[in-house]
């Protein structure tokens, strides 16, 4: 907590935005910041999750371990900053704050587990796990963890101690604060897509830690957050009148909310609003259109015109947000010549590239542009700041 300069926050409120019949969940959660604490729209929440006690139960299981037991650990020549040497600490609370217990193996971790491997042959299974071709199909695509392989190798002699030394630090997790200050300067609100299936090494259901933490927070829990303004300049411009193109299918219309909610804030305060264009996506509306109410609303209010695309709808062809920005060339092309900001904003790996090659066959088909000048022109819209992007790895 330290390390990140993190608060206490308070949940207010916290419920499923998605239908139940969706099968998915993605929660709205609602933070009380402390006094002192403050945020722009845009910008990030950092939170210090906590493993569930199923993972930690399993650590102790697998080590004979009580979790109630106090223990004070020993630099020994080493500086582990996540842990913290010659203090007191209560077993099960070092193993839910301080480390990593789900991440994929190592190849130093699985080389240092088949050293201390008593049985010769499961030391030699664990050896071969670390051949290229085996350690990326069997460890790194399940995610098969250094737990996972204490509890398939009895025989596997690793001390305690050197076990939370291998384990890396629990990172915080961000998300995109979707409230705004102007509306609620003293509570944040986060759109958390809860991360749940079938796990990839087999091993019944998956679950992501930070994720699955703040959905199980009632309303009351405290929570260690912290804020963080991206440095990509992810914020509202400073003139209202400046035209919006914001593009965030998923849980990555997040900050979006946070901008039509001070948008709000400034029609009520009398400033010119230059036009929003709101590209959402998701399966099907029925069951996960995030914020359908509030977004409708706002659109009658004159803050935003939304434009949807549902790729799970049953005898209608897949559509996604790029499919309507290629329809939309026309619109969207002039505006961005006049000065509007283009905003990106969710998953990173294949909506992001995506979405920016629709914009620049736009701007190819508009201008005769090479793939080279469609590449510049987007780039020096970003160096120019008129295009911010806020993706992550899904
Ligand atoms: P983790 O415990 O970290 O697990 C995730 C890992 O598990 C991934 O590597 C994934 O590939 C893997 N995995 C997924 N499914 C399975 C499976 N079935 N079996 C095995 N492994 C699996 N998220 C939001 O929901 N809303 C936001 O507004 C938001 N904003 C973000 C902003 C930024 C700048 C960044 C960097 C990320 C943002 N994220 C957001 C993502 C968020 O930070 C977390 O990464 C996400 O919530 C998952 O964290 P977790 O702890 O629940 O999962």
């Amino acid at each position: 907590a330290e390390t990140y300069g993190a608060v206490s926050g308070r949940i207010v409120r916290s419920f499923n935005l998605q239908h139940a019949d969706s099968g998915r969940v993605t929660q709205h959660v609602e933070i009380a910041l402390p006094e002192g604490t403050t945020y722009c729209e845009g910008d990030h929440l950092g939170v210090l999750p906590v493993n569930p006690e199923p993972l930690v139960r399993r650590v102790l299981r697998r080590f004979r371990l009580d979790g109630s037991a106090h223990l004070i650990l020993e630099a020994g020549g080493k500086n582990i900053p996540h842990l913290k040497a010659g203090v007191p600490v209560r077993l099960d609370e070092l193993l839910s704050r301080s480390v990593e217990l789900q991440e994929p193996a190592t190849r130093a971790q699985i080389r240092e587990m088949a050293a201390c491997t008593v049985c010769p042959p499961h030391a030699r299974e664990l050896e071969a796990l670390l051949v290229e071709e085996t350690f990326q199909t069997d460890i790194r695509a399940k995610r098969v963890t250094m737990l996972d392989l204490l509890e398939q190798y009895d025989a596997c002699e690793l001390p305690f101690a050197r076990f939370l030394e291998l384990l890396p630090a629990l990172k915080p997790r961000y998300y995109s604060i979707s409230s705004s200050p102007q509306v609620s300067q003293d509570t944040a609100s986060i759109t958390v897509g809860v991360v749940r299936g079938e796990a990839w090494n087999g091993k019944g259901e998956y679950r992501g830690i930070a994720s699955n933490y703040l959905a199980g927070l009632e309303p009351g829990a405290e929570v260690l957050i912290f804020v963080r303004s991206p440095e990509s300049g992810f914020a509202l411009p400073e003139d209202s009148a400046t035209p919006l193109i914001m593009v965030g299918p998923g849980t990555g219309v997040a900050p979006f909310r946070g901008f039509i909610q001070a948008r709000r804030a400034l029609q009520a305060a009398g400033k010119v609003l230059g036009e929003a264009h709101l590209y959402f996506g998701c399966r099907n509306p029925e069951h996960d259109y995030l914020y359908r109410a509030e977004f409708e609303q706002a659109e009658r209010d004159g803050l935003v015109t939304l434009h949807t695309a549902y790729s799970r709808v049953d005898g209608v062809d897949k559509c996604y947000v790029q499919h309507l920005m290629k329809q939309d060339g026309e619109l969207l092309l002039p505006l961005l010549e006049t000065g509007a900001k283009l905003y990106i904003c969710g998953d990173g790996s294949r909506m992001a590239p995506q979405v920016e090659q629709t914009i620049m066959d736009s701007y190819r088909e508009r201008s005769g542009a090479s793939r080279e000048e469609a590449a510049e022109w987007l780039a020096a819209l970003e160096a120019a700041g008129n295009y911010v992007k806020d993706v992550w790895a899904g």
